[in-house]
């Protein structure tokens, strides 16, 4: 499948924008313009916010059995064209094709298990304290939702949120990353081959502002769903709040990942390794302060500094390239001022620190250890190849280390001992905690954070929470 140029879709059609404009697409590891996405002005958010409402009331009315033998289509057809969807997720977004494959295939089966949970949304009844008396909880779609979602994982961000707002029987408005445009409007268009009725999900690009400030407080739209920095979070939480729309914040994170000194530190560090530079380190979950206990440090760096200078770099089209580009210029401007700041601060560098040639995106694995807590990267989320280890002495203090700054998505701890691991995972303030593994993110556990890093589950039972409405039935006299 060639890069072609990406069109909205809304009310059942694919087309351009009312106004004609489109926005580039840029390959990120070459900087060349490998097409357009069409860009929507408030006439087509109009048409779609009309159209997500009648969508709603005839999807609603899909029994969940039947939404769910759509879906399950929907799953099969992104399976079936993983191949072809694959190749233009790398040309977007820089990842690797071995990454962008397993993106394409993952989405199959997170729709897969929404729609079987669509089915389980089950109410309850309430014992009466009279006879004759029938007391019902009942669940109910929250209504239309408009969706925005990031360009680090293009498939994946919109698939957790239109899986669950379509099982639990909502339309959707999926704001999608203009930057990475083309593989999520393939899975779009896999739903509509399955068969999802016209209005059920529209699909638009343009001013990201300019479309949240339009749906957000528009009267059709019953929730909202955001996946993105903490700071535009805040704001678009804010407006919602404003005009008390139910929300999900799935925001920015700073992973600690613990080594204790009892761990096993050949396998921390290639877990680790593999964690950080997976999709060259834009990932949310991605552990960045890495914090290891004294006896164990100078083995750790060793070991993980090896693992990140062997980490081929180059165009993810490339069959031996085992990180990508970075997806856009502001991410190698972000991690080469952090770079430059952690030095002028007193750390040192153990791997990487550049940019590597002066095309395309492209960053080193970078490793930097001895960081001071006050540098630039331990404070703010690097979302880039950059991992910061500093050592540690007690448990205590490691702890304290870990809940210090304000996000609390996911972290990582490494120890043998069941004392440890049990007193770390309930020390750690963050919506998730992955000890001896990485085991985050499968589609039926809770995937979420707490503090800056948000609110509301994109996975496992909870996610279905956030897009449906606990209605309470008394029933007396039949
Ligand atoms: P950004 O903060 O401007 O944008 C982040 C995302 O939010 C983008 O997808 C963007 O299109 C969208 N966005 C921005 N302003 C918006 C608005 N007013 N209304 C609706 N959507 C809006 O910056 P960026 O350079 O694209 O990304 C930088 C930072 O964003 C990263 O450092 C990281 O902290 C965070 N980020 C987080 C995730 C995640 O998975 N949680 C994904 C991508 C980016």
């Amino acid at each position: 499948m060639t890069y072609s140029n990406v069109l909205l879709f809304i009310d059942g059609k694919w087309r351009g924008g009312s106004s004609g404009k489109t926005i580039p697409v840029l390959d990120p590891a070459t900087e060349e313009t490998i097409g357009t996405v069409a860009h929507a002005d408030i006439a087509d958010l109009d048409e779609a916010l009309a159209a997500a409402d009648r969508g709603f009331k005839q999807w609603r009315a899909v029994s969940p059995f039947d939404r769910a033998k759509v879906m399950q289509k929907a799953a099969a057809l992104m399976r079936e064209r993983a191949d072809l969807i694959a190749p233009l997720m790398v040309q977007e977004q820089g990842k690797t094709l071995v990454e962008a494959k397993m993106e394409t295939m993952a989405s199959a089966d997170i729709i897969e298990w929404f729609a079987e949970e669509g089915r389980r949304a089950y109410g309850r009844i309430i014992p009466a304290r009279l006879p004759g008396v029938y007391q019902m909880a009942i669940k109910e779609p929250v209504g239309p939702v408009a969706a925005f979602t990031p360009w680090n994982f293009p498939i994946n961000q919109v698939v957790r949120k239109l899986s669950a707002a379509l099982a639990s029987g909502c339309s959707i408005i999926v704001k999608a990353p203009e930057e990475t445009p083309a593989s999520p409007a393939e899975l779009i268009r896999a739903f509509v081959d399955a068969g999802v009725p016209s209005g059920v999900i529209n699909l638009v690009y343009g001013v990201p502002s300019e479309i949240s400030q339009y749906l957000i407080p528009h009267p059709i739209v019953r929730k909202i769903s955001f996946t993105g920095s903490t700071n535009v979070g805040k704001q678009l939480a804010g407006l919602a709040g404003q005009h008390m729309k139910r929300v999900t914040m799935e925001l920015g994170g700073h992973a600690p990942a613990i080594v204790f000194d009892d761990a096993d530190v050949e396998s921390a560090a290639k877990i680790l390794s593999a964690a950080k530079y997976r999709n060259a380190g834009q990932v949310c979950i991605s552990p960045t302060r890495f914090l290891v206990q004294k006896g164990v440090y100078k083995q750790f760096i060793e070991k993980f500094t090896d693992g990140a200078k062997a980490i081929k770099v180059g165009n993810g089209m490339d069959k031996d390239s085992r990180m990508g580009a970075l997806a856009n210029p502001r991410r190698v401007n972000a991690i080469e001022e952090m770079v430059q700041d952690a030095k002028a601060k007193g750390a040192t560098i153990t791997a990487g620190g550049h940019r590597i040639g002066n095309k395309g995106y492209f960053f080193e694995p970078t490793v930097v250890t001895d960081v001071p807590k006050d540098a630039r990267a331990m404070n703010e989320e690097p979302f880039g190849p950059l991992a910061l280890i500093s050592p540690f002495s007690t448990f205590d203090e490691v702890a304290s280390e870990a809940n210090r700054l304000p996000f609390g998505l996911a972290s990582y701890a490494f120890t043998s001992s069941t004392k440890t691991a049990t007193a770390i995972g309930s020390a750690i303030e963050s919506g998730m905690v992955s000890i001896n593994s990485f085991g985050l993110a499968l589609p039926e556990v809770p995937f979420g954070g707490i503090k800056d890093s948000g609110y509301g589950s994109e996975g496992g039972t909870e996610a279905m929470e956030g897009y449906l409405n606990t209605k309470f039935i008394t029933q007396t006299g039949v």
